[in-house]
């Protein structure tokens, strides 16, 4: 799972200024560090969202394809572009789970939890991936020599081929994708998501974190409710 921020704009600073254009107008307001700490935890808490929207993070994500068909339910305020497996040929990489990742799951839909499994299951869980792959890439192979075209030889590629997209979001759409796609006990609204969802979501928030400091402190402090 590869996450690789391309470009960013937006800054807690700018969440202060478009806020402040209630009471200030065109007045430019100066940073001031007390209150605009104190102005975003009342935007958050209060779920003033708009102010959140004034800004800009595009990734390049490289993920399996269960996972970009999950990432791309997000619709508002997301932007995609995608790999195409029509005009280019799809190169031979696939998801295998590493040794770390639980393989059991456990508890009822809408409440999972998964233990790890046996070394016996994650050997069978392995085995079974490479063989489907092997196989699934040889087919493809063949169909293109025989001058099939690409967009049908890829009908016999499994989910778990990676594929290459850019996804462009606000702070809000994002602060609303890792309140669902990650799994945290802070949160007020508990979510369930797929492992390999949230080892991008987790990306995604870290360089969040990083760029938007005050902006990800209060989301956290205020149970991670998209504002
Ligand atoms: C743990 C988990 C399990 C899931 N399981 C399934 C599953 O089994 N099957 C499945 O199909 N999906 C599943 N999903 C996907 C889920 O249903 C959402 O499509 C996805 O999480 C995106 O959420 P969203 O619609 O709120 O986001 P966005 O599309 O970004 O929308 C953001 C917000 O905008 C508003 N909005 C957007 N579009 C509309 C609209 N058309 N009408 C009214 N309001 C709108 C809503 O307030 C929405 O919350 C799952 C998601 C999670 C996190």
């Amino acid at each position: 799972m590869d996450v690789e921020l391309v470009q960013q704009a937006g800054t807690d600073a700018m969440v202060c200024r478009a806020a402040r254009v209630s009471t200030l107008g065109k007045e430019f307001p100066e940073i001031n560090d007390m209150k605009d700490r104190g102005l975003i935890n009342f935007l958050m808490r209060d779920r003033h969202g708009s102010p959140f929207e004034h800004g800009i993070f595009t990734f390049r994500i490289s993920a399996p394809i269960f996972v970009v068909r999950e990432f791309m339910r997000h619709r508002a305020g997301m932007s995609y572009n995608e790999e195409s497996g029509r005009y280019k040929e799809l190169e031979p990489v696939f998801y295998v789970p590493s040794d770390k990742r639980p393989l059991v799951q456990v508890g009822k839909a809408g409440a999972y939890d998964f233990k790890m499994g046996t070394f016996g299951q994650w050997w069978t869980a392995e085995e079974s991936m490479r063989t489907a792959y092997v196989t699934s890439w040889d087919m493809y192979q063949r169909m293109l020599a025989e001058g099939i075209a690409r967009e049908v030889a890829r009908s016999v590629l499994p989910v778990g081929t990676f594929s290459n997209f850019y996804v462009s979001c606000n702070p809000r759409s994002l602060m609303h994708l890792l309140s669902l796609r990650t799994k945290s006990h802070d949160a007020t609204y508990k979510s369930f998501p797929q492992v390999e969802m949230q080892m991008v979501a987790d990306q995604i928030e870290a360089e969040f974190k990083r760029l938007m400091p005050v902006t990800h402190e209060m989301f956290t402090k205020h149970g991670r409710v998209t504002p």
